[in-house]
């Protein structure tokens, strides 16, 4: 049987900032039927394109990566927030609706030409993932695809990556 997985993510409105509908996906975590479900939709599609590594966005995209890449058989590779990762890093500064972030990813994660898909929760603007694709091609690999479970289509975010192929689970 499968679940509904849309009717797992819990809208929080005016979280963190007023004005932001959150989408909460720990109600969907702790479902585990369903987080399961996940987990193996992904692993089906990957599995046999021959990927080296999966590599995964800090925080929320952890979640997600790392159950996959054991799916998988290949290593996680982590995008982490700056001055988290303790190796000589690359790092991309990326603008926010307010400010700016930066992602950083350790210069030796990848063998050169290692072929990788990205995941993070959800994709939104798609400045984040923008930053971590650049990462990984500044690392020497190749982004085969990026993986979300939620896509908010009214923000637009598929146009900053236009680059490469998209999946999403569920789409708002
Ligand atoms: P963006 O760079 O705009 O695509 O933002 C994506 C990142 O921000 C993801 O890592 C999400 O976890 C988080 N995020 C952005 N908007 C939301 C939202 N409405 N609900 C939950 N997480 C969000």
């Amino acid at each position: 049987m499968t679940t509904n997985l849309s009717d797992l993510i819990r809208n929080i409105p005016d979280f963190p900032i007023p004005g932001i509908q959150f989408k909460d996906i720990t109600t969907l975590l702790s479902n585990g039927p369903a987080f399961a479900q996940v987990i193996d939709t992904l692993a089906e599609r990957y599995a046999g394109r021959g990927l080296d590594a999966v590599v995964g966005i800090e925080s929320r995209g952890f979640i997600f990566s790392a159950p996959l890449a054991y799916r998988l058989g290949v290593g996680l590779v982590p995008v982490r927030k700056h001055g988290k990762l303790p190796g000589a890093t690359h790092r991309v500064e990326y603008e926010l609706e307010y400010g700016s972030n930066k992602l950083e990813i350790h210069r030796d994660a990848l063998p050169h030409g290692a072929r990788v898909v990205v995941v993070d929760d959800l994709l939104a603007t798609g400045g984040t993932v923008a930053a971590a694709c650049e990462l990984v091609q500044m690392a020497g690999g190749t982004v085969e695809e990026v993986a979300f479970i939620i896509e908010l289509s009214f923000l637009n975010g598929r146009e900053k990556l236009a680059h490469y192929p998209i999946y999403s689970m569920i789409q708002y």
